[in-house]
């Protein structure tokens, strides 16, 4: 695969995590199952703890809700023995999870969660190997370093903080998440430059979907295509119609930037 030169004009690196810096699976395979694995353990631990008895409240507020639909699963009431309750919480979460929900009260607590997991070295955010070499070239020659994920600016920062590389947050100078707009609409790439103070055309933006570099394209960002193992296969008018890479490693990068 041929190398990619870093446009002259660049001065800013924007980067998707899942399927570009670090692999699909470890979101699939390590931290969602994670939560089903642990979630027992975790609210017996902490169930005495404030946040935790908020976190369980706001899942209370959902499963009113949620009484009316297809296999609905409650939660005991607050006078119910302890495990009695924990053991309804586990199966409304494994229950909600089990339908893909993405409610903020299910977020939440798997937030929370994570934040354990990662802080008492349970999770290591995963990198690829070319991910931190790069980084750091692209870095000492000043260009600034973003993320832009569809994963919350809290899980962005867990990830890479305690990544096994080590704390990697002193790379970025910030991060983006879906609050400032969906990753395939060009507006949000505008919302991105406005946000660091330059013009799109002075980004660099590296993911491995294809819609999302056609927005930011559209924008007048430049794109690299991402090609990691286990991403989704590219069709061939995909390829034809991208710039590729499978390393951030064959991006050169030829500025100097003050
Ligand atoms: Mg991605």
């Amino acid at each position: 695969m041929a190398s990619l030169t870093m446009p002259a004009g660049v001065t800013t690196v924007l980067l998707d995590i899942e399927g570009t810096t670090t692999p699909i699976t470890f979101v699939k395979e390590i931290l969602f199952p994670y939560i089903e694995d642990n979630v027992k353990e975790y609210l017996q631990n902490h169930w005495e703890e404030k946040e935790c008895q908020e976190d369980v409240q706001l899942l209370r507020l959902q499963a009113e809700k949620d009484r009316e639909l297809n296999g609905f699963v409650p939660i005991p009431v607050n006078e119910a023995e302890v495990q009695k309750i924990i053991q309804g919480v586990v199966d409304n979460v494994n229950w909600q999870i089990s339908l893909d929900r993405k409610t903020t009260a299910l977020k939440q607590l798997q937030g929370h969660m994570w934040r354990a997991a990662y802080a008492s070295g349970q999770i290591k955010g995963e990198v690829y190997d070319d991910v931190v070499p790069a980084l750091r070239k692209w870095k000492e020659a000043g260009i600034k370093l973003y993320i832009f994920s569809s994963g919350s600016v809290e899980a962005q920062k867990l990830l890479f903080g305690y990544s096994i590389e080590g704390d990697l947050l002193e790379l970025f100078q910030g991060h983006f998440d879906t609050t400032v707009g969906p990753k395939v609409e060009s507006e949000s790439y505008r919302k991105i430059a406005d946000h660091i103070g330059c013009s799109t055309e002075n980004i660099l933006f590296l993911t491995d979907i294809t819609t999302e570099a056609k927005a930011a394209e559209e924008a007048g960002v430049n794109v690299a295509v991402v090609m990691r193992p286990g991403n989704a296969a590219l069709t061939d008018e995909e390829k034809a119609s991208n710039p590729l890479i499978t390393s951030f490693m064959q991006i050169t990068c030829m500025h100097k930037i003050n």
